[in-house]
């Protein structure tokens, strides 16, 4: 039986604890540090050892040192403002402790001349001798000296005195908690409890020892515990019943075969997946992850075909309106005439929006395009049967939770992510969702010719464009922002866009972060149709636009950026059957880091590796800001150094998934770890 009170302790406000009072436990939630718990992860930076002691002629002046002496004369001057001085030797050397503000009756009373003392402190040298001032470590017991404090980067306003005293109150009132893991996975971690690892975790001589048993065994308690709440809210989803969606294959295979390409085999493989979700009597949760150009559109569309032939209507959202619009005519395109297909725009007419709304509550309209405006409260659907969100990386867990109860119960959902993210952290973001992957690009393209080249070598660059032209092709020219004291500058850009246009006249667009939102669309669309060739801007275009004609991508200042966006801007071409370019420009000579990053650009074009080697490098926080995308923060795990531990957690999820596990025995380390609604629901 778990005994509720044992953890309660752990999750007690803070001032429960002796000598935290009000000011203190504000200081710390300012942290967010609220509970014992989350005390418990405030770990030691490192700390002050004076155990050892070491003869006066060896002191190092500077560091905190212990020394055994003996005092052999009092200097107390009559003076006001002079320290009193005991002067103290030892077989090697002499060594002053000075006291400043201190009555002599206390200096007498820990300095007793002719005894065996140890000091310890911080080491100076004043007038060619050594001294230590105000020494706070002052004892004839040797052993009360002679210890190991931990040091914490502090709180302002709590000590460092204050912080041990806390820890250590909570170590030693830690309750016994009952073990959850099973008898295999602690052998892995020499059988230690979490009790034994949360105290050596503390331990000073253990600061950063990341690959002992107790670090691994508590990160892994971690990993597990995150993957387990996934797990429990993906679980809950599935377990809603709706109404199988029937649908004959041979439908979507002839519209298939009226595309001029044929799939890839991953292409086939998700959507494969997709269509057995959705022919089942659960709800589909799914994931489809791949590079920008792996071809994801057309596996959505296919699927939202099978929707509509099995009677149910289709939602399509994307993040802009020109990724709407592209969608939607391809859907035009492709789809059979007796298909009614929507487009709903914040530009339509009033009329034309109040006639579509209409239609999608009489079910007169089978699939509607748009952005996040689909989903207003005033627009009804009469038989949603699949929700698609293209480019959804911005979204959070619970987002998606919400999400996914949006379409009622008979609705299946279908978000799509175009950034490749290493595989621990997509087990992290997305492990309440099940998982489709393309790896593979279409085999007809020629792929993208990735060069670094110096700014000053910009002339080349020109001479390359030139010929591209020529040959009718499109460039894309990016300028990174300049940041003067936080204010965004767009002097470069426009500095650019002078240069070029001066170059090549009635051929050059700008765009960047202040341009309206209509301009924008104005020139994406002109940019689509071909009526300029060079559309300089800064990185604000989204990459899910399909820019066929488009294959030279200039990036300016590229070292500045960091692998995977240079990947995802990248992205913008090559999605045509044309051989194409990126040109990684900078300034000066590059530093290891960046030349590491442009070597790994210009010999992968594979998002996954790419964001495996990103990580490596930034470490997992960085990658794309994804800690806006409300990704969980590890308190001791790290994605990048514990792989090992992410797959055996893995594993072991799986396998009480198949052996469908009970997993109340994890209660209290999810109800510890991850605080989540859903543990409450778990008997
Ligand atoms: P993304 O995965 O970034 O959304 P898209 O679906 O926009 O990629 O596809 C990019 C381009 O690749 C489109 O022009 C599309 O028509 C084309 N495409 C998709 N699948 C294939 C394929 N199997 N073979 C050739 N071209 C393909
Ligand atoms: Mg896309």
């Amino acid at each position: 039986m778990i005994n509720n009170n044992t953890y309660n302790y752990l999750l007690s406000d803070l001032k429960k604890l002796k000598g935290i009072g009000i000011k203190t436990s504000n200081l710390l939630k300012k942290k967010k540090i609220n509970t014992i718990f989350d005390l418990l992860w405030k770990l030691p930076k490192s700390y002050t050892d004076r155990s050892i002691s070491t003869k006066i002629k060896d002191l190092k002046i500077g560091e905190t040192q212990t020394v055994t002496l003996i005092p052999y004369k009092y200097n107390f001057p009559r003076i006001r403002n002079l320290p009193n001085r005991v002067n103290c030797k030892d077989d090697t050397g002499l060594l002053d402790c000075v006291f400043f503000n201190s009555y002599e009756g206390y200096v007498k009373k820990i300095l007793p001349l002719d005894k065996e003392i140890t000091v310890s402190g911080k080491i100076n040298h004043f007038r060619n001798k050594y001294q230590i001032t105000n020494p706070k470590y002052v004892s004839q017991d040797a052993s009360l000296v002679k210890d190991k404090h931990n040091k914490y980067s502090l709180t302002e306003g709590i000590s460092e005195k204050v912080y041990n005293n806390i820890i250590n109150q909570i170590l030693k009132n830690l309750p016994k908690l009952e073990e959850w893991h099973n008898p295999n996975i602690l052998k892995k971690f020499n059988n230690i409890s979490w009790n034994e690892a949360i105290i050596k975790l503390h331990l000073p001589k253990n600061v950063g020892n990341y690959k002992s048993d107790f670090y691994q065994r508590l990160a892994y308690d971690e990993i597990l515990s995150s993957f387990l709440v996934h797990t429990e809210i993906r679980r809950k989803i599935k377990k809603i019943k709706k109404q199988k969606k029937i649908f004959d294959l041979k439908d979507q295979n002839k519209l298939l075969s009226r595309l001029d390409f044929k799939l890839t085999n991953d292409q086939k493989k998700t959507l494969d997946e997709i269509n057995i979700d959705l022919k089942s009597d659960h709800k589909m949760f799914r994931l489809l992850q791949g590079d920008v150009g792996s071809g994801k559109t057309i596996v959505s569309l296919a699927a939202a075909y099978n929707i509509i032939k099995s009677g149910y209507q289709v939602a399509v959202m994307a993040p802009t309106e020109i990724l709407a619009r592209q969608h939607f005519s391809l859907a035009k395109k492709i789809f059979d005439k007796n298909i009614n297909i929507g487009l709903l725009s914040s530009k339509s007419e009033y009329k034309e929006k109040k006639i579509i709304i209409k239609k999608l509550k009489g079910n007169n309209i089978d699939i509607i395009f748009g952005t996040h405006a689909i989903f207003q409260k005033k627009i009804e659907f009469k038989k949603l049967g699949l929700i698609i969100i293209d480019e959804q990386h911005k979204f959070g867990v619970n987002q998606r939770k919400k999400l996914s109860d949006k379409g009622g119960e008979s609705c299946d959902v279908l978000l799509m992510s175009a950034t490749p993210i290493p595989r621990t952290l997509t087990m992290t973001i997305y492990g309440d969702m099940d998982l489709s992957i393309i790896r593979e690009k279409p085999k007809s393209r020629l792929g993208v010719k990735t060069y670094s080249k110096l700014e000053s070598k910009i002339d080349d660059i020109v001479k390359f464009i030139k010929k591209e032209i020529k040959k009718g092709n499109q460039i894309f020219w990016v300028c990174p922002l300049i940041d003067v004291s936080k204010k965004l500058d767009h002097s470069s850009v426009l500095k650019k866009y002078e240069y070029l246009k001066n170059i090549f006249p009635n051929q050059v667009e700008l765009l960047h972060g202040k341009t309206d939102i209509d301009k924008k669309e104005l020139v994406l669309n002109n940019f689509l149709k071909k009526k300029f060739q060079i559309l300089v801007s800064t990185t604000i275009i989204e990459v899910g636009i399909d820019f066929p004609n488009a294959n030279v991508i200039v990036i300016e200042n590229a070292n500045k950026f960091g692998l995977s966006q240079l990947h995802q801007l990248r992205g913008r071409v090559g999605r045509g059957n044309k051989q194409s370019t990126c040109i990684l420009m900078f300034k000066s000579s590059l530093t290891d880091n960046a030349k590491k990053r442009f070597n790994i650009l210009k010999n992968s074009t594979d998002g996954f590796e790419i964001s495996e080697e990103d990580m490596k490098i930034r470490g997992y926080g960085d990658i794309l800001g994804f800690k806006q995308s409300g990704i969980k923060i590890f308190k001791l795990a790290d994605p990048v150094h514990n792989n090992e531990l992410f797959e055996l957690a893995e594993n072991e999820i799986k396998q009480m998934e198949n052996k469908n596990e009970d997993i109340s025995r994890y209660k209290t380390l999810m109800k510890l770890y991850d605080q989540a609604d859903i543990i409450n629901d778990i008997n």
